[in-house]
This record gives C-alpha cells, sequence and structure tokens, in this order.
C-alpha cells in the first residue's frame, strides 16, 4: 500500500480500487486521477453530465445546436435516437438513460411534469407514482394543483392515487409561480456530479446483474485504452471529448447554421473542425512537424474521416517512437493535441502565451514526455 496515506480511512478507500486493474488506479488516486474502477460506467456517467450541461445551460451554443436537430420541442429528457444521428448526439443518448434514472423534477407550477412517466416523487423508491394509470385523464402535475389558492387538489389527489402515492405527493412542496426544473436526487443540493452518477450506474449495473447495457456506443475498447494511458487526468478527459466530438469549434457550429464563418483564426485554409485544428491546421502541422512525428499523422490522415475518428485511430494503432525515448505515439499525441487547443484557445480569447513553449504545459507525462516536448518545441 502506498506508504504516504496519512489515515485508515484513506488506506481502506485506496484498497477498494484494486482490482483486476492491479495497481493501475492506486498510481491514478495518488496523482489526484480518478478512482474509479468500472471504466464503462465511468464512461456513462461521464455523458449523463453532458446531458446535464445542455439542460442548465440551454443558452450555450453546443446546447443550441442539440435542441435544433435533435429535440426542437426543447423536451431533452423525451428526446429520441434519430438516423442520421451524429456521434455527438449518439453519445449524449448514451447518458441519457443513466441520467433519467437520478434526475428528479422539482415541482414550479407542475405543467411540464408527467404524473405517469417522470420521476417527480422524492420518497418512492423509483421517483415514480406507484398506482397505474389506468384510465386517468389527468396527464400533468398542474392538474393536481388548485388553481386559486396554489395548492394540492387533495380531493382530487385522494381519488385518483394509492393512499401511499397520495401521502407522497402532498409532501412535496410547490411553487406554482415558478417553472418546473430538473434536479439530479443523488445529491442533496440538485447538482449533478460525476460522482454520484458513476455510483448510481454502477449499482445498476451490477446490482441489477446485467451487461446487455454494455454494448454499442457505451462500450467502446478505445476508452477502456484511453482511461488506462499513465497520463494526467485533464489530457484523458481532453481526448475523450475529442473522441466524442465535444471541443467546441467554430466549424461545427457554422456547418449548423449557428452564425459564424467557421474560418480558421490561425491560418488562412480551411474550416475550423476537430480535425482541422488538431491535425491539418498549419499550427498544428508545424507542431507535429517539430516533434517528428508528421509522417506519422500523415499516414492517419489518409482515411478520411472526422477528427473523432483519426484520434480513436491513433489510439487504436498505439506504438512507440523509437526517436523519441520510445515514447507512446497515443500520449504523444494526446499531450501535444492537449496542447494545441489549450494554446489555440489562449490564442482566440486574446491571451497571450508564449508559442511553442510547452513547458508552460503541466504535463507530467511519464517516459520524460514533458522533456521530449520541451526539446522539440
Ligand atoms: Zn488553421
Amino acid at each position: 500500500m502506498p506508504s504516504h496515506n496519512s489515515s485508515g480511512a484513506t488506506t481502506m478507500n485506496t484498497r477498494k480500487f484494486i482490482g483486476k486493474h492491479g495497481g493501475n488506479y492506486v498510481s491514478q488516486k495518488k496523482r489526484g486521477g480518478m478512482g474509479f474502477r468500472d471504466l464503462h460506467s465511468f464512461n456513462i456517467a461521464m455523458l449523463a453530465k453532458q446531458v446535464w450541461r445542455l439542460l442548465s445551460d440551454p443558452d450555450s451554443l453546443c446546447a443550441r445546436v442539440m435542441r435544433a436537430r435533435y429535440y426542437p420541442d426543447g423536451k431533452l429528457l423525451n428526446a429520441k435516437l434519430k438516423s442520421g444521428s451524429s456521434y455527438t448526439w449518439q453519445s449524449v443518448l448514451a447518458g441519457l438513460e443513466c441520467f433519467k434514472r437520478g434526475c428528479i423534477w422539482r415541482v414550479g407550477d407542475g405543467s411540464q411534469i408527467n404524473i405517469w412517466e417522470d420521476n417527480w416523487i422524492p420518497s418512492s423508491h423509483n421517483l415514480k407514482i406507484q398506482t397505474p394509470r389506468g384510465t386517468n385523464i389527468v396527464r400533468t402535475v398542474n392538474e393536481l394543483i388548485n388553481p386559486v389558492d396554489g395548492s394540492w387538489d387533495e380531493d382530487l389527489i385522494n381519488s385518483l392515487f394509492w393512499p401511499t402515492d397520495v401521502h407522497c405527493i402532498l409532501q412535496i412542496p410547490i411553487s406554482p409561480g415558478r417553472e418546473d426544473v430538473v434536479a439530479w436526487h443523488h445529491n442533496r443540493n440538485g447538482l449533478f456530479t460525476v460522482r454520484s452518477a458513476y455510483h448510481s450506474q454502477w449499482e445498476y449495473k451490477f446490482e441489477r446483474g446485467r451487461t446487455g447495457e454494455a454494448s454499442g456506443v457505451g462500450d467502446n475498447p478505445v476508452w477502456d485504452k484511453l482511461w488506462k494511458l499513465d497520463l494526467p487526468g485533464k489530457i484523458k478527459i481532453f481526448g475523450w471529448r475529442v473522441l466524442h466530438g465535444m471541443i467546441p469549434c467554430k466549424g461545427v457550429l457554422a456547418n449548423k447554421h449557428i452564425g459564424n464563418q467557421g474560418s480558421c483564426p490561425l491560418c488562412p485554409s480551411g474550416c475550423e473542425d476537430i480535425k482541422h485544428m488538431l491535425f491539418t491546421c498549419d499550427r498544428a502541422r508545424e507542431v507535429w512537424r517539430c516533434l517528428g512525428v508528421w509522417d506519422r499523422i500523415e499516414e492517419v490522415l489518409n482515411i478520411d474521416r472526422s477528427g473523432s475518428i483519426l484520434m480513436e485511430e491513433i489510439i487504436r494503432i498505439g506504438g512507440k517512437i523509437p526517436a523519441l525515448n520510445n515514447v507512446g505515439l497515443v500520449e504523444l499525441v494526446l499531450t501535444a493535441g492537449w496542447y494545441i487547443w489549450w494554446e489555440r484557445r489562449k490564442f482566440v480569447h486574446g491571451e497571450s502565451t508564449n508559442p511553442f513553449h510547452i513547458s508552460n504545459v503541466d504535463c507530467s507525462v511519464d517516459y520524460q514526455l514533458h522533456d521530449v516536448l520541451e526539446k522539440n518545441i
């Protein structure tokens, strides 16, 4: 066990993460990284976070793009997969089921909440009404509220629901003048956290003894490989976002008619999408050439696909670079890719950077990647 643990409790927690993946998680925890033992559940929790972001910041560009294309009625929780859905949207939907199991409506005027299908009963085991709908015609929660005094219509509620539901409903506070809002049930303050979503997903997956869900978009072996890399968490999360097309790029928005020209701020060519930013932009090429891996990148670019697919391919291929102290290609591409992205954001926001001074980047990568980068850029 790591000797620097200061308390027995920490040691116990650390021990829990030593499983089939051996010491890997211990070292991640030591570095303040992610102490999660089931990568699939973690991926799903991260995707559920995207759902939370879309809900809690509906005016963000990303939310506007997604809403315009996939849920124009604004009802994200009811959204479905459509043919031709982007990989990003498929990813959001992969997190949606996890999100829907853990979210709960806080009753405002009740108009958005479906009595029979939505989660809105905090003291119910599945957060839903237990009474079967039968032939009831009432549909939304506002129909249960007395319009005159804004309190629960007790007579109506008693006539519709089983006593256990009646009891639960009458305990719920209502704010008739406000909109209904979605909160996260697993956190007392109602705010989403990846950690609680992870635990909820983990319980759902293992306590129900199911593996059926681990298919399709939620079960990509490349994710597994990514999370196991010995890189700082922020660089892995960057890689994960690239794989899911979740790096905001002007070009992506321009394609969706969000009103911008989609040109690159750093070079005269092309539309600024992930592929351009990381691989084909003049600036990116320069970095890859400096690192001596442009040939390797060019090989991958022969596959005429999106930046996400190219990154996936690089992670799949892997391998070492003998000319650079046998540093891993994946580690190098992700770290330098993160740097390109970071530098670019600084540039776009008008912050000065020292171009190509990678020592600014806190990349405590093994294999002396830091040194390698510093020497070569
Ligand atoms: Zn460019």
